[in-house]
């Protein structure tokens, strides 16, 4: 089994400041259904790695949270893929969780739920935290320029032996290429 975990918003989803708030509201990155697709049709599993979105008064709320959620997963079964599970942080920045990005518990407990090692797994994101996070979990951190990611390829603090991709399909058909025995 190979794992890939993704964050969701300017990875998968077009992100909006504030976070989706309704899941009309949720908008597939070009080719990003495909690429799950890709990846789930080569076996691998997949997995979202999110934090709360929104902060203090405007945290988004998490049943509405779990509703887009279920928007994206319907999303991405119609296009032939599958999520197998998404783990997110419920705090807020101000809570000094361990499981906030760029802290790095929430692919800890992901490793822990599925038992496995995460030192092969890649950790997709369009942010520095995303990057911290995986780097802090032993994992790989993958960057895409979709959503922030264009801004973060672009930060002194990006640690330059980090992959950048222009979006989710091409880190994907990078691994899938990679994956060919
Ligand atoms: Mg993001
Ligand atoms: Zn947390």
């Amino acid at each position: 089994m190979r794992l890939a975990i993704l964050d969701r918003d300017g990875v998968i989803n077009e992100a909006q400041d504030d976070g989706i708030r309704s899941p009309t509201e949720w908008k597939p990155i070009r080719g990003s259904l495909e690429a799950i697709a890709r990846l789930h049709r080569a076996g691998w599993r997949v997995v979202v790695a999110m934090d709360r979105p929104g902060t203090g008064a405007r945290q988004l709320d998490l049943d509405l949270m779990a509703r887009v959620n279920e928007t994206m997963k319907h999303h991405v079964a119609k296009s032939g893929g599958v999520i197998d599970a998404v783990f997110f942080c419920p705090h807020g920045p101000e809570d000094g969780c361990s499981c906030r990005k760029p802290a790095p518990g929430l692919l800890l407990d992901i490793a822990r739920r599925l038992h496995t090692e995460l030192d092969e797994v890649p950790v997709i994101g369009d942010s520095l935290s995303d990057i911290q996070a995986a780097r802090a979990a032993g994992a790989r951190p993958v960057l895409v320029k979709t959503g922030h990611g264009f801004g973060t390829a672009g930060l002194a603090d990006l640690d330059p032996a980090v992959p950048v991709y222009e979006d989710l399909y091409q880190a994907v058909d990078d691994l899938l290429g990679s994956d060919k025995q």
